[in-house]
């Protein structure tokens, strides 16, 4: 038995989420990032941890939560959904607003010190801990991770895919996630849906918002997407971003089929 619960690491994780000058942007009139995260929890031993191995999935480089911390027994997932501010901001056509730039650079800073926050909070109850996104062993090549956030979010139970393969929560689909491998036992959280994309009505309207039609009736072209926010970056460095996919479009803020939030984070 350990002291650490899943309500405990989410009432840490909120309190960091609300007291973090990096949640802040001062240059754009205080702008605050992030609301609460959402967070659930997957056992380290999950089945499904083996199938994001598949080629089709993720690929054979995504490494089992063992391989990243001997004697896993849990996997914490979270997501940061960003504030009505940084949303609305994002809604017109074109090209990413400024708010949304600094949530993709900024905000993956601020996901950074909350993976570590985390971590310390947990290893200061006694247990082991690892943020895979902040290991010295985490890689991307090709463009594949050997550790997707996105994923691993499914597994626990946070969300569904999307039409443009973001990942729809109770709180919608724009925000940022991240996760963090612990062994202790943490009861996991219900996933409650079955399919990979049944929070999607596949609706199309993330087919309109794209700027360089990425996105079809079929799913995304990762390459299109990722050559797009290449250009933007080479403009715009260091900050970078689009997310039109996922703003001003029905799964923006919340599951577009299911309007009464099924997760509450109590705030
Ligand atoms: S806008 Fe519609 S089709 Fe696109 S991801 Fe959201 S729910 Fe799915
Ligand atoms: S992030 Fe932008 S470019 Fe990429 S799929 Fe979404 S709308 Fe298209």
């Amino acid at each position: 038995m350990t002291g650490i619960t899943l309500q405990g690491i989410q009432d840490a994780a909120w309190s960091f989420t609300k007291d973090s000058p990096l949640n802040t942007i001062a240059e754009l009139d205080s702008l605050q990032l992030f609301d609460a995260p959402l967070i659930a929890a997957a056992d380290a031993f999950d089945p499904l941890f083996a199938k994001l191995k598949e080629n089709e999935v993720v690929g054979p480089q995504h490494r089992m939560p063992q391989e990243w911390l001997e004697g896993a027994k849990s996997v914490i997932s979270y997501f940061l959904p960003f504030t009505k501010r940084v949303r609305e901001a994002n809604r017109k056509l074109g090209l990413a607003a400024r708010e949304w730039m600094y949530g993709r650079y900024e905000g993956e800073q601020f996901n950074n010190s909350l993976r570590n926050y985390l971590v310390h909070f947990i290893k200061d109850s006694g247990m082991r801990a690892v943020a895979p996104g902040l290991d010295s062993r985490f890689s991307v090549v090709n463009r594949r991770s050997n550790w997707s956030e996105r994923h691993v979010a499914f597994v626990a139970g946070l969300g569904t895919f999307s039409l443009n393969r973001s990942l729809i929560t109770a709180h919608g689909s724009a925000g940022r996630i991240g996760s963090i491998i612990v062994d202790a036992a943490i009861d996991p959280t219900e996933r409650q849906y079955t399919g990979i994309d049944e929070h999607c009505t596949k609706c199309g309207a993330c087919i309109l918002r794209c700027p360089p039609l990425a996105i079809n009736e079929q799913g995304k072209d990762n390459a299109v997407c990722s050559d797009y926010l290449d250009r933007v970056l080479a403009r715009y460095r260091p900050r970078y971003g689009c997310g039109k996919c996922q703003t001003a479009v029905p799964c923006e803020a919340s599951i577009p089929r299911i309007q009464v939030s099924s997760m509450s984070v109590n705030r």
